[in-house]
């Protein structure tokens, strides 16, 4: 059943909660292969839908996104995939973990938020600077059916930001086996080994088995 208030395009059989555009396009790509007939048109982002947004108060990267996963559900009536993801570095203890898009003190604030880790890892050496991205990808159906899927992309981090592609903590994260930060990946590149496309990789099956085609 859909919430008062809650509109949902006509066509709509899946729905993602985000506001970036951007990953509801790296979605449909993902399921493309999977879901040949597929509309696109049947994947929309939250902005369509203007579902209202709940509060994240898990303090895993699963639990925040089964609550924005629950809340889009239950919204909308459709079956909903949310993701949370950031940046685990082992020398601050998983820090800044759930806390990385405002780890300087302002939602989304990039390039404090880099400035900050850069300033407190400045001492450490490069044997102890191991850090992941880490992305939770979750499915909930409107009859209660949930799955979490969970990517990573190992590395470390450099002394200095390097690179002009992605966002966020890319210009530092070096993936193992390469000598490039994630910003100086291609996207291509990036995604086809990011914690990101990972989990919603192995979410295509379920989304599959939920859009019962
Ligand atoms: P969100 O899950 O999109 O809200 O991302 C949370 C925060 O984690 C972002 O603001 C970034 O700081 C960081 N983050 C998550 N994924 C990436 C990535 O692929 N590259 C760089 N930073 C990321």
């Amino acid at each position: 059943m859909t919430a008062p208030g809650v509109q949902v395009p006509a066509g709509a059989r899946l729905v993602l909660a985000t506001h970036n555009a951007h990953k509801v396009g790296e979605l449909r790509a993902i399921l493309a292969p999977a879901l040949p007939g597929l509309d696109p048109a049947a994947v929309v982002g939250a902005r369509d839908v203007r579902a209202p947004e709940p509060v994240e108060d898990g303090v895993t990267f699963e639990q925040n996104a089964l609550i924005k996963a629950r809340a889009l559900a239950a919204a909308t009536g459709l079956p909903a995939v949310a993701d949370d993801s950031g940046l685990s570095v082992d020398v601050l203890g998983g820090a800044p973990g759930i806390f990385s898009a405002r780890w300087a003190g302002r939602h989304g604030d990039d390039a404090a938020n880099l400035a900050l880790l850069l300033a407190q890892l400045a001492d450490i050496a490069p044997e102890h600077r191991a850090a992941r991205f880490v992305c939770a990808a979750a499915l909930v159906t409107p009859d209660g059916v949930e799955h979490v899927e969970v990517g990573t992309l190992e590395g470390t981090l450099a002394a200095a930001p390097r690179g002009v592609h992605g966002f966020g903590y890319d210009p530092v994260l070096v993936p193992s086996g390469d000598t490039r930060t994630c910003a100086e990946l291609t996207p291509d590149e990036k995604n086809e080994i990011s914690h990101r496309g990972q989990a919603f990789r192995a979410l295509v099956p379920h989304v599959v088995a939920a859009l019962g085609s």
